[in-house]
């Protein structure tokens, strides 16, 4: 039987005719379809959240190509290559990236359930026109002999696209791993294609067990959680899975004030912890995207930080090839003596404690 998520996956809306049966397809939208040369689609369920009649519907911007891709002023050639940390000394194979010493990110899949425009892999992901290996196995067999590792991070692609089967043997050879002490998924399924969260997923992933499995997922606008969103985290949650979330910051879709902070706040309200904020890479083709660096760090000092609920702060950061760099807001130190801090809060007031 063909599951609901494997119909919308076969029902892929990746054509100029299935996208005009949701939407006005823009002169914009349907120059871009038909002259460049890239992957796009949606699943019918996050092409039905679009709006019809406004090509700067959060949902289409992400989804639907655009002709500003071809304008590259910034983007860095062969960026993955570089942001992966691949050309260093370290023989690894093309599975797994490294950038720190106790964890790594582990690729296992090329597809992915929506092809996002501002992908920072795209390369990999959406043009395809880089050719790497990514050999399961492989991976495993090389995290098995890496007895410093202890923490796995899955991607790709869209691990959760995976066969509930490849997912079950994923997850149990990982946990028979005894370094391996936890494991996260990064999927966009539960936000683009909820269904995905099914008993048998809930069986292959979850489950009590010493090593636990974390999702994040990424939610990038306050219209992309609906109730179909809400149920799925449950249903993750109730076979002890955590889910987070990782933002990406762009322009024109969630870089002003209430969008900002409604999208936190929407996230925490549906259980989902907001956990980083992404500054959007230097990935080629997608300039338009792009804020300045300090623009994430200034959302969340006029947005979110003493505006709302602690939980539902995430980390503004810069992913690089040596690292995560946290660019978060510095206004809370206002002056350092001898004697005293003096500390200020969101609303410009301050306070004294002795420097000790
Ligand atoms: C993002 C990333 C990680 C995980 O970083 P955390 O800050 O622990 O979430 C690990 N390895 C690579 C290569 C990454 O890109
Ligand atoms: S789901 Fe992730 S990997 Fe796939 S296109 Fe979107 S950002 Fe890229």
């Amino acid at each position: 039987m063909t599951a609901q998520w494997q119909k919308q996956m076969q029902n892929q809306v990746n054509t100029l005719e299935k996208l005009s049966t949701y939407i006005n397809v823009s002169d914009d939208e349907k120059e871009a379809i038909q002259s460049l040369d890239t992957k796009w689609g949606t699943t019918p369920y996050f092409a039905s959240l679009m709006d019809k009649d406004d090509p700067t519907c959060p949902i289409r911007m992400q989804v639907i190509p655009s002709m500003q891709e071809k304008v590259n002023k910034f983007g860095m050639k062969d960026y993955l290559l570089f942001k992966e940390n691949r050309k260093t000394e370290e023989v690894r194979p093309d599975s797994i990236a490294r950038q720190y010493t106790d964890r790594i990110a582990f690729t296992v899949i090329q597809d992915c359930g929506i092809y996002c425009r501002h992908c920072f892999r795209k390369e990999l992901v959406v043009d395809q026109d880089l050719q790497l290996r990514f050999d399961v196995e492989e991976g495993l067999t090389w995290i098995g002999e890496h007895d410093e590792i202890r923490d796995v991070l899955i991607t790709g692609g869209d691990p959760l696209l995976l066969s509930d089967e490849k997912l079950k043997y994923l997850i149990d050879s990982l946990r028979a791993i005894p370094h391996v002490q936890m494991i996260r998924i990064g999927s966009r399924l539960p936000i683009v294609l909820p269904q995905r969260i099914t008993e048998g997923l809930k069986k292959a992933i979850g489950g009590f067990h010493r090593v636990p499995v974390w999702i994040n997922t990424q939610c990038n606008h306050p219209k992309e959680i609906t109730p179909e969103t809400e149920k799925a985290v449950y249903e993750l949650m109730s076979c002890g899975v955590n889910v987070g979330n990782q933002a990406v910051l762009l322009k024109g879709i969630n870089d002003d004030v209430p969008t900002f902070k409604e999208l936190h706040q929407k996230l925490l309200r549906t259980r989902i912890r907001p956990y980083y904020v992404f500054y959007c890479e230097p990935a080629p083709g997608i300039d338009h995207f792009r804020t300045p660096v300090e623009k994430g760090a200034e959302l969340i000092r006029d947005a979110l930080r003493g505006h709302t609920t602690g939980l539902a702060q995430p980390m503004y950061v810069l992913a690089t090839n040596i690292g995560k760099i946290p660019l978060m807001p510095d206004y809370y130190i206002d002056d350092k003596n001898d004697a005293e801090y003096t500390l200020k809060n969101y609303k410009g007031e301050t306070t004294r404690i002795p420097n000790i």
